[in-house]
């Protein structure tokens, strides 16, 4: 078994059970990619078991904090049950449910999202690449799925030393699937369509966005970053009378524009726009529209600490926008899902927006993603998603 000893002083994170060891942490110990190690203190007390990473900056990532684990397939069968066991305690309210998020379900690097019984897996890091035979056995058992496919079609592979990869890991099947939510049915395109083909972590505010539509009697909405039209579906449930879908993404809008349809509601009340957001919410404002409600949904617009600053800009930008766009009384549901930027700076980038805009809001709600997608105590970096839902002053 080899070693990886760390430095003194650089055990604190991992004896609280954070996952991480970065390179800089490290005092001496090499291994192969993927390969278990044994990560110690400097006074070579045990830490860890976790797999070793050569290339990136994340060096090791902790399978396990119990000496007497051993890191092996049944490993992986205990820790793929726990992270369905879960899920099956949660009331969610889809027949599409991420399985395993990450860290926090223990595996890091390993994202599933489950659409009935076809289970789609992302695999983003050496240690679950390595082990990935056993884990994809592990979820189809665990879940009774099946088939499998791996969308790791992904930029963090390359920090890895990782080739990215697309297919069927196991079974086969069509990867044009149908999923429902809240009583809509969605189409959900596995192989082309974003993530791991749509945003699950979403599905726990589109409700209160209908809700809020309805509530406040919302007639006209705008719907920024639109996607496949999870909340433009809300709107229209809420009462809205015309919404407006707007992403840059050709596919993504001829699937709203389906779902709209698809689901039983009027389409002349929908339009698609084609066009990039800033460019449109600039153009609205010359225009002198307004809308009742506003949904921003934006991109991660920073992937890493380091770009938070300027992503921060981006984010006020829009938001400032938005909140110019809005009547009088309006709702403006906004999001962040950059890991860099916490609620407590959004909340801070969203106020400068108010105030540039000269628009007071009250906070009605204040969102994250849906509880399938855990932040556990110990790793707070999995809550990416952060929303506010505002009421401006009538
Ligand atoms: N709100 C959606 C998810 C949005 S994901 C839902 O509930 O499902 C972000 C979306 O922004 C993607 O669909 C992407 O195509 C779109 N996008 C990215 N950059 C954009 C830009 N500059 N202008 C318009 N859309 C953009």
């Amino acid at each position: 078994m080899k070693v990886v000893r760390l430095r003194d002083g650089k055990e604190r994170s991992l004896l609280r059970r954070h996952p991480w060891v970065f390179e800089g942490s490290i005092a001496k110990g090499k291994a192969d990619p993927g390969e278990t190690v044994r990560v110690e203190a400097h006074d070579g007390r045990f830490l860890a078991w976790g797999a070793y990473s050569p290339q990136s900056a994340i060096r090791v990532r902790a399978w396990s904090f119990i000496e007497s684990e051993r890191i092996d397939a049944a490993f992986f069968v205990r820790r793929v049950q726990r992270a369905v066991a879960l899920r099956a305690r949660l009331a969610v309210d889809s027949d599409a449910v991420r399985l395993v998020h990450g860290e926090a379900d223990g595996l890091p690097g390993l994202v599933v999202d489950r659409y009935g019984d076809t289970l789609v897996a992302q695999v983003g890091f050496a240690g679950a690449e390595r082990w990935k035979d056993a884990i994809a056995d592990a979820l189809l058992a665990a879940a009774g799925a099946a088939r499998l496919y791996e969308r790791s079609d992904l930029g963090v592979r390359k920090l890895e030393g990782l080739p990215e990869q697309q297919r069927w890991l196991r079974g086969d099947g069509p990867t044009q699937l149908q999923m429902r939510e809240h009583g809509w049915t969605l189409q959900v395109d596995i192989a082309q369509g974003h993530k791991t083909g749509t945003y699950l972590d979403q599905r726990d505010n589109r409700l209160p966005f209908a809700q809020a539509v309805r509530h406040f009697s919302c007639a006209e909405v705008l719907n920024c970053y639109s996607y496949t039209g999870g909340f433009t579906l809300a709107a229209l449930a809420g009462g809205a009378r015309q919404v407006t879908s707007v992403d840059s993404s050709a596919p993504a809008l001829t699937l709203a524009q389906q779902h709209v349809q698809s689901n039983g509601f009027d389409a002349t009340r929908h339009e698609a726009v084609d066009a990039d957001v800033n460019a449109y919410l600039r153009a609205a404002l010359e225009q002198g529209r307004r809308f009742d409600a506003i949904v921003l949904d934006p991109p991660k617009f920073a992937h890493t600490a380091a770009q938070a600053e300027r992503a921060a800009r981006a984010y006020k930008d829009i938001n400032r926008l938005g909140l110019k766009l809005l009547r009088p009384g309006g709702l403006l549901f906004t999001f962040s899902c950059s890991g860099g930027i916490g609620p407590e700076l959004f909340h801070k980038i969203v106020a400068g927006a108010g105030i540039d805009a000269g628009v007071d809001a009250a906070i009605l709600r204040r969102m994250a993603a849906a509880a399938d997608h855990p932040t556990t105590l110990e790793f707070p970096e999995s809550d990416y998603l952060t929303g506010l839902a505002l009421l401006a002053r009538a």
